[in-house]
């Protein structure tokens, strides 16, 4: 049994309080964004981290790991949508746990299969033909979503709602996308429910799909910031 978690997106207290609530013997797997936006990324970052290594919780990697992670290795990223606060966060603790986020981080999956091949999860989620798939074409939908290759009004990738075409055999569940509840649209499942924009924090139980949720404490980040999630 499982309980997705939605974009944390450092929102460290809300977690404790969801995963408080999580019925026994539901493993939590995380759908990617652990950190930047919220208050306290590296609170966030601790948790899920030490979860992982004891073999307590999974993970899947997000567009802003993914970020985190090219930041941390060396590589020239913009520190926009809060990886800012986020890096500054992290200056303040040892190297030797800097490298530990960073070899996180690098070793997190863009798909999880679960539950005897019956369910995909990835960040921004994947259409049927992507699913299993190891290739730049399924990272990068895993990681950004489908998007129609223009940019919105204001300037971002618009995205597609590429679920309404769904038909897989898969249930897919990801975050990426926020959505004010949980949706399921033809066995397509989006849980991210903007903690950080002052939504709330989903999880999502699996196989009952029963849905728990904690209101943010706070609106941590700004709405207008929300497409890029
Ligand atoms: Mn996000």
């Amino acid at each position: 049994m499982f309980a997705f978690i939605g974009d944390v997106h450092g929102c460290h207290e809300e977690l404790s309080m969801l995963l408080a609530q999580i019925p026994d013997g539901h493993k939590p797997v995380f759908v990617g964004d652990l950190t930047d936006r919220g208050p306290d990324s590296v609170g966030v970052l601790r948790l899920v981290m030490g979860m992982v290594r004891e073999g307590k919780a999974l993970a899947v990697r997000g567009n802003h790991d993914d970020k985190l992670f090219r930041a941390l290795s060396g590589k020239d990223v913009k520190t926009s949508h809060g990886l800012a606060e986020t890096l500054s966060q992290l200056s303040r603790e040892t190297e030797t746990f800097r490298n530990e986020v960073r070899e996180f981080l690098g070793n997190l999956p863009i798909e999880l299969i679960l539950a005897d091949d019956s369910i995909s999860v990835s960040h921004a989620g994947l259409s049927e033909d992507l699913q299993g798939k190891n290739n730049s074409k399924a990272k990068g939908r895993a990681l950004f979503g489908k998007t129609t290759g223009k940019n919105d009004a204001n300037g971002l990738p618009e995205r597609m709602d590429w679920a309404q075409e769904y038909h897989g055999g898969r249930i897919v569940v990801h975050g990426h996308t926020v959505m004010q509840n949980v949706r399921n649209l033809n066995n397509v499942w989006c849980i991210d429910t903007g903690c950080c924009f002052g939504g709330k924090l989903t999880a999502l139980c699996f196989p009952g799909m029963q849905v728990l949720d904690v209101k943010a404490l706070a609106v941590y980040s700004p709405r207008d910031d929300f497409e890029t999630d």
